[in-house]
C-alpha cells in the first residue's frame, strides 16, 4: 500500500468515528465533500449586499469576512468538508424574527458535531446558517470580535452557492412548505493519530 493510500485509508477510519459519534443528532442528511467542489459565486455577494440587513453590520458577514476571493483561498486550504442539515418544523415563513429563533438547535448541534471533527483533525473550520447573533449587538466595526472561537460565520456570507452544493450532494432544501431547513459546513485538515 503507498503512503496516499495509507494517508486514504486512515482518513475513511476518522470520518466512519464521526458518522458513529453523529448519530446520536437529529440530521436531515448530511454527506462528506472535497473543498474543490464547493460552488463560490459574486452573485451571493451581490444578494448580501444588496439584500441582507446583516451585510456590514457583524464579522460574521461580508465584508469582514474578506474578499470572494479571500474566502475561496482559505476553504480550498483545507484536505475536506462535510455539509449537513437539520429541519425545523411549523416554522411561519413570513415572521423572519421567529424563524430566526429556531435556529438555535441547529447551531447547537453544528458546535456539538464541530467539537467531534476536532477531537479528530488539528484544523477546523464551520460555517453556519444565517448571520452570527450570539450577542445582543456585534461589535463590528469597533473592537474584535467577542467570541472569535465560538461564532460560526455565514456559509452565505462565504459567496458559497448553499443549494448548488447540497443538490450535488443528493441533498434537498425542499421539506414542506412550513419547514425551515438549515445547512451548516466543516471543513478540516490534518488528522489527528486515533486514540
Ligand atoms: S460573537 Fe458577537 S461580536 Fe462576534 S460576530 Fe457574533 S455577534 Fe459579533
Amino acid at each position: 500500500m503507498s503512503g496516499m493510500q495509507a494517508k486514504e485509508q486512515a482518513g475513511d477510519m476518522a470520518e466512519k468515528r464521526i458518522e458513529e459519534k453523529i448519530a446520536q443528532f437529529p440530521i436531515c442528511e448530511y454527506a462528506f465533500i472535497r473543498p474543490e467542489e464547493i460552488p463560490f459565486s459574486e452573485k451571493v455577494r451581490y444578494i448580501c449586499r444588496t439584500e441582507c440587513p446583516r451585510y456590514g453590520t457583524s464579522w460574521a458577514c461580508p465584508p469582514a469576512v474578506g474578499t470572494l476571493e479571500e474566502c475561496r483561498e482559505r476553504c480550498l486550504a483545507f484536505e475536506k468538508g462535510f455539509i449537513f442539515t437539520t429541519v425545523s418544523e411549523g416554522a411561519d415563513l413570513e415572521n423572519m424574527d421567529a424563524m430566526l429563533a429556531m435556529r438555535g438547535g441547529h447551531e447547537k448541534i453544528t458546535r456539538r458535531i464541530v467539537e467531534i471533527f476536532r477531537e479528530n483533525y488539528e484544523e477546523v473550520q464551520a460555517f453556519s446558517t444565517e448571520s452570527c447573533a450570539i450577542c445582543e449587538t456585534c461589535s463590528y466595526p469597533d473592537a474584535p470580535c467577542r467570541h472569535p472561537d465560538y461564532m460560526l460565520p455565514s456559509v452565505e456570507g462565504q459567496g458559497i452557492l448553499v443549494t448548488e452544493l447540497a443538490e450535488r450532494n443528493g441533498m434537498t432544501f425542499l421539506n414542506g412548505s412550513n419547514v425551515v431547513t438549515w445547512f451548516s459546513l466543516i471543513l478540516y485538515a490534518g488528522e489527528k493519530a486515533a486514540l
